[in-house]
């Protein structure tokens, strides 16, 4: 795999090249002179980019319409088995991947405990990951909707996210809350295990692609994604595109300061969002809600802390209000300061239902600008492990789908 420097007559072509198979996501079954129209190419561009696109297996032609008589039209769609790609999410203990096809449709997933703590102990098991998940690809059967390939899947690339500040365009964890690293050239090192491009992102950003390319940020240009559980995220999209500041470190909204003097934070602040909000936070509250005789046990889970407040315990209740509460007012702030159309909140923090999300939604409704709060839904999603792979999957797709630079996706696994 190498990227090859490349003549501006082949980065023109590149360049359109991403720009068609991009619309051919977000708009197909699209006919070719749409694609013209959209796209401003002239149509025997049009025609020369889709005959690649078709004989390379990504891009399929699709009859439209209905059986009234006349030639049915002939539209272009995304081929989902034109290729397959890795996610993987690095957690503190282990990793948990998935392979899925263009259209990020899981196929098979992968859990694996993490040997140590090193960079290079966690670029091992990511290359361990990789070559079990890689062996299912060979050993799937082709759909018959395959049958127009003319070239065997191939795996595209690996995407891997993780919690903490990374600069993306340097392979570069700036800073993981998790494992302590500083300046850590991960991609290098998970680029040494697999023969395939690699991408790393901020696990939030992951998801954030996730959403823009298969989910509910398809066709909005500008959203957030707010993520609630083991911390407190967020995934800023603007005009299309993930927003990640001078180096990779936006969207620390877990970071915010709620109360000047308050709890103790990770990151060594004290008063920030996280410190009231992320599950462990909540945790450490109602063990000290325990302590002064307000809860008949002290919970040990965020599940057990959801089934006090479920059974009418007064005191888990109020946990539940000040964070939804505190996390209300900030989703008001960033209303008020993005103007989203849509804000998706999710995480594993999700199961705590309406203890949460009442106060959470009361509060945005207080503290919104009057005359913003219309412009915007606010949505509550629950996802799991599987999902955060398959958001780190989305990373490659997005590559795919959108990146100008033509890369060598070479690595035949049939
Ligand atoms: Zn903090």
């Amino acid at each position: 795999m190498t990227n090859t420097p490349l003549g501006n007559r082949d980065l023109m072509r590149a360049i359109n090249r991403s720009l068609v198979l991009s619309q051919i996501k977000t708009f197909g079954p699209i006919a070719r002179a749409d694609l013209a129209r959209r796209t401003q190419l002239s149509p025997a561009t049009i025609t020369g980019i889709t005959a690649e696109l078709i004989e390379e297996g990504l891009v399929y032609e699709k009859e439209i319409g209905d059986s009234s008589g006349g030639r049915r039209p002939i539209r272009l769609a995304v081929n989902p088995n034109g290729g397959y790609v890795i996610g993987a999410k690095v957690m503190e203990e282990h990793v948990v991947g998935a392979l899925t096809d263009l259209e990020a449709t899981l196929l098979a997933r992968q859990t694996l405990l993490l040997d140590g703590r090193t960079p290079e102990a966690v670029a091992e098991t990511l290359g361990q990951m990789v070559r079990e998940l890689a062996a299912q690809v060979s050993h799937r059967q082709q759909p018959a909707s395959n049958s127009h390939r003319q070239t065997p899947p191939r795996l595209m690339g690996l995407g891997v996210g993780l919690a903490g500040i990374l600069d993306v365009s340097q392979g570069l964890v700036r800073q993981s809350p998790f494992f302590g690293w500083k300046n850590v050239a991960l991609r290098d090192l998970i680029q040494d295990q697999v023969q395939m491009p690699v991408y790393l992102d901020n696990d939030v950003n992951t998801l954030a692609y996730t959403e823009k390319w298969f989910g509910a940020g398809q066709g909005i240009n500008d959203f957030l994604v707010v993520t609630v559980g083991r911390g407190v995220g967020m995934g800023i999209v603007v005009n299309g595109q993930v927003y990640y500041g001078v180096r990779g470190g936006a969207g620390e909204f877990g970071h915010i300061v709620v109360q000047p003097g308050g709890l103790s934070c990770s990151c060594g602040k004290q008063g920030c969002l996280e410190a009231y909000t992320s599950e462990p936070a909540m945790l450490l509250q109602a063990e000290a809600a325990f302590q002064r005789g307000e809860l008949a046990r002290c919970p040990q889970t965020p599940d057990e802390l959801v089934q006090m407040a479920e059974s009418g315990e007064s005191a888990a209740r109020k946990i539940f209000s000040q964070a939804g509460n505190l996390l209300g007012q900030s989703i008001a702030n960033l209303v008020n300061i993005f103007n989203p159309e849509r804000i998706l909140v999710n995480g594993e923090g999700v199961r705590a239902g309406r203890w949460l999300f009442d106060p959470m939604c009361a509060a945005i409704e207080e503290h919104t600008m009057p005359g913003l709060r219309g412009d915007v839904s606010i949505l509550i999603e629950k996802l799991g492990d599987d999902d955060w792979a398959r958001g780190a999957a989305s990373l490659v797709l997005h590559e795919l789908f959108e990146s100008p630079i033509k890369r060598s996706w070479e690595t035949e696994v049939a």
